[in-house]
């Protein structure tokens, strides 16, 4: 009997492996991914792995496949149940495990769900992704005894998150859990920190039936938004589904994105760190970069992707970077990967010793931009068009003094602000964005984008 196996082509992704449930992902997928990652965990010399679930309905069975394959490879699997993906980190990390393993669908709808890896401290990506296919087309698996152990690991992690809480007075705090993995482990947090603590959507439910867990939608933040009205609270924080995001919300109800919160914290991990490299991705404001700058740290603008973020953190030492996303990581006293509930805990401790967490948005200028627009383009023109549309932009910036920074896509920075062109690594789309000091300038750096996509064959939608 061969145990070889083919994926479904469209799972095996840059940062994960995610599919629909019955449709191009199922739990014979989930055998072969414990059997292939189990293979790499095991031929690094490793010999235990963590695995975990969040609350979508395809969870258990899947995790329960992925078990009896990493134990085929002969590994020690410690099961540590239901719960939010900073957790399974946090069990790799805080038991010394070698790789830990979970099953998430992050923010996508409920009939999705997927598999996101670590090997040691590092997020596994890229080429080690695409590895798991290889060994499992080829049933080239590891063999041995493996054993399991089941633990509750949600008292030290609450443990742990409650350590670096360093307020000075209590706060009126509402937290949406979107119904996502969190739910649990948000009761236990909140029933020991200081303040006031309402809890929206704690329950965790796989269907979701209150509002889509991703808050870089502003239609998911508006229950939030409402509820820090209604209460006259000082913040809110909301998590996407499986709690390695967070969005925030400052005590006017104004929404305080990802890359604002990255310039937020910067300031104050800068006063124990002077100097520091504070790195965030392309798409964040030029407004963070000058923040960092200005509190006295070292700016770095790196390459979109949570993986790639934290590998550049581990290499410049850095103590925290972040996306728009709402993807934080605090190396600053903790672990170094992203943790919403960790972020809520360091936000509400920042707030409580610095004011309003609208003052600290303030700190920072008011500038216009563009959402992420995304451009439909064939495959095999994705990376030839930036590529491109790099080689005029930059010939233009030779005559004009605009900068060009071409670290993932072309990023152009202006006398009006700055546009992006990008490839997603994700899907067949170039991603645009633009922002600019005044709604003339915007309108001449969209203008500048349309005419590069143009120039390369690429419609752009009308409304762009
Ligand atoms: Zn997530």
């Amino acid at each position: 009997m061969t145990l070889a196996h083919q994926f479904h082509p469209t799972v095996l992704r840059e940062y994960d492996i995610r599919g629909i449930i019955g449709k191009t992902v199922n739990a014979d997928d989930a055998r072969a991914i414990g059997r292939g990652f189990g293979t790499q965990v095991v031929r690094q010399g490793g010999t235990k792995v963590a695995i975990g679930y969040d609350g979508r309905h395809s969870s258990p069975e899947l995790e329960q496949a992925v078990v009896e394959g990493l134990k085929s490879t002969g590994l020690h699997v410690v099961r540590i149940g239901l719960g939010p993906t900073p957790m399974l980190y946090f069990t790799v990390r805080h038991l010394k495990l070698d790789a830990g393993l979970m099953i998430t669908g992050s923010h996508n709808p409920p009939d999705y769900n997927g598999f996101k890896m670590m090997m040691g401290k590092a997020p596994v990506y890229g080429a080690q992704i695409q590895e798991i296919g290889t060994i499992a087309a080829a049933g080239d698996f590891a063999s041995g005894e493996g054993s399991e152990e089941t633990i509750d690991i949600q008292d030290a992690y609450v443990e742990r998150l409650l350590l670096d809480y360093d307020g000075v007075r209590d706060l009126n705090v509402v937290w949406d859990n979107g119904n996502g993995a969190a739910g649990e482990i948000l009761r236990r947090l909140v029933a020991r920190l200081p303040g006031k603590h309402t809890l929206l959507f704690d329950e965790i439910d796989g269907d979701f039936p209150n509002h889509h867990p991703d808050p870089t939608i502003p239609e998911n933040l508006e229950d939030i938004i409402h509820k820090v009205k209604e209460l006259g609270a000082d913040l809110g924080i909301a998590f996407d589904g499986d709690a390695d995001r967070i969005g925030a919300v400052d005590e006017k109800g104004r929404i305080v994105w990802g890359d604002q919160l990255v310039a937020i914290y910067a300031k104050d991990v800068l006063r124990s760190h002077p100097g520091a490299t504070i790195i965030a991705d392309v798409k964040a404001s030029q407004t963070l970069f000058d923040h960092v700058a200005k509190c006295g740290g070292t700016p770095l603008m790196w390459k979109t992707g949570h993986s790639l973020l934290k590998a550049k953190m581990a290499e410049t030492n850095s103590p925290l970077a972040g996306e728009m996303s709402g993807h934080i990581f605090f190396a600053d006293k903790y672990y170094g990967f992203d943790d919403a509930p960790y972020c809520g805990v360091r936000l509400i401790g920042l707030v409580s010793r610095e004011g309003t967490l609208s003052a600290l948005r303030d700190e920072l200028p008011d500038v216009l931009n563009t959402p992420e627009v995304r451009f439909q383009v064939s495959e095999e023109r994705k990376f030839a068009s930036v590529e491109e549309i790099k080689a005029r932009v930059k010939e233009a910036a030779a005559a004009s003094g605009d900068e060009v920074n071409d670290i993932d896509g072309v990023r152009v920075k202006t006398k009006d602000g700055w546009w992006l062109l990008r490839a997603s690594n994700t899907q067949d789309v170039l991603v645009a964005r633009a922002e600019a000091y005044s709604a003339e300038g915007l309108k001449r750096l969209t203008s500048a984008i349309k005419a590069e996509l143009t120039a390369s064959g690429i419609a752009a939608p009308a409304d762009f």
